[in-house]
Parts: C-alpha cells; sequence; structure tokens
C-alpha cells in the first residue's frame, strides 16, 4: 500500500503560502508508517515548531492499473475519506528553499491521519463534496472538490504514468486555504459534507 499525496491542488491554498499555480499535479508519497487510524491521538513530534493542518479528501484505489485513460479514471475509486496531511512546516520551507526532497517534513511517522471510508456513491454530488476542518471547534478549513485545480479523474491519469496504482492505495487530494498551526491541547475534527469523519487530538 502506498499513499500519494498532492501539492497545491486548489488555487486559494497555493496563494496563501506564495506559491504559483502548478502545470501538472505536484505529486508526492508517504510510507505506510505514516498512517493514524482509529482517531488516534497525534504526538507532537520535537523535530519541529511549526507542524501544520491540511485537510483534503482521501480516495481509496478499488482497481489496479497504469496509464489510466481518463474515460476509465472514475472505475478506480468508489469511496472517499478524509486525511490529515500534517506537515512541519519550518523543516518544509528550509528543504524547499535548498531545492531538496521534503519527505521528512511531510512523511513522518504518523503524518496522515486518515477516516473511515464512505461510497462515492452515498454522497449527493461526487464532484462537490464539501469538508472543512475544525481546530477546538472553530472553522478553520472549508474546502469543495468542485475547487480542485486538477480533478479525482485528472489525478488518476497522471499519477498512474508514473505509479502502478494498486486495490488499497490512498491518494490525498489537496487541501485549501486555512492550513495552520497546531499546538499540543489542541483538537481537530474534519468532516464530510457536516458529517463528523475524523477526530485527531494534539498530545
Ligand atoms: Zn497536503
Amino acid at each position: 500500500m502506498k499513499i500519494i499525496c498532492i501539492g497545491r491542488n486548489y488555487v486559494d491554498h497555493a496563494k496563501e503560502l506564495n506559491n504559483p499555480l502548478p502545470k501538472m499535479p505536484i505529486v508526492f508519497m508517504k510510507p505506510a508508517t505514516a498512517l493514524l487510524l482509529e482517531n488516534k491521538p497525534f504526538y507532537y513530534p520535537d523535530f519541529t515548531k511549526n507542524l501544520h493542518h491540511e485537510a483534503e479528501i482521501v480516495l481509496k484505489i478499488s482497481k489496479n492499473g497504469r496509464h489510466v485513460e481518463h474515460e476509465f479514471a472514475s472505475t478506480y475509486y468508489q469511496e472517499v475519506g478524509i486525511g490529515i496531511d500534517f506537515t512541519a512546516r519550518d523543516l518544509q520551507d528550509d528543504l524547499k528553499s535548498k531545492g531538496h526532497p521534503w519527505e521528512i517534513a511531510k512523511a513522518f511517522d504518523f503524518s496522515a491521519p486518515l477516516s473511515k471510508f464512505i461510497p462515492l456513491a452515498s454522497l449527493n454530488d461526487p464532484i462537490n463534496i464539501n469538508f472543512k476542518l475544525t481546530k477546538n471547534g472553530t472553522i478553520v478549513q472549508n474546502g469543495n472538490t468542485k475547487d480542485l485545480i486538477f480533478s479525482f479523474d485528472e489525478l488518476i491519469c497522471h499519477i498512474s504514468k508514473f505509479f502502478r496504482l494498486q486495490i488499497g492505495d490512498y491518494i490525498y487530494t489537496g487541501t485549501p486555504a486555512g492550513v495552520g498551526p497546531v499546538e499540543i491541547g489542541d483538537t481537530l475534527i474534519c468532516s464530510i459534507e457536516d458529517k463528523e469523519m475524523l477526530t485527531c487530538e494534539i498530545k
């Protein structure tokens, strides 16, 4: 199983970090050891002083495939969940400024809390999914997948040119604006269409 993540896939988020808009999806990965399941708490790591939450809709891959054609892309996922792409922003900024890979800032242990999954078919409109992240009860991120720069299907096509998709892989599809720091004692709750899906306490 692999976790594929997409950077800068919402215009408002790319702008808030003063990043240019990508011409093709920005792809990075996290290892299986990054997963944090079952609403387990997250322990603030000692290698960062600026840990950010990034709430993201996550696809679960339901079919094996390479070089997927656009017209078949939607048959490769049937379920969605919501996850957090925890990012050590201070480390990431330093690595980016040097042109270095950013794995230690993004792919560290438990950096990918993930909810349970629900069938896409259970949602009103699979390309118009509202989702949000609250921190201590206040909404800080509020997104809708209609604002994706690269749609789910475009991501499937692009990713599968480089990486064979396998059943059980996850795709974190990018975060909307509102990313920001978390502190010990915070409680993050992620929802899809007002249904609470993921709770993450920072310890
Ligand atoms: Zn992200």
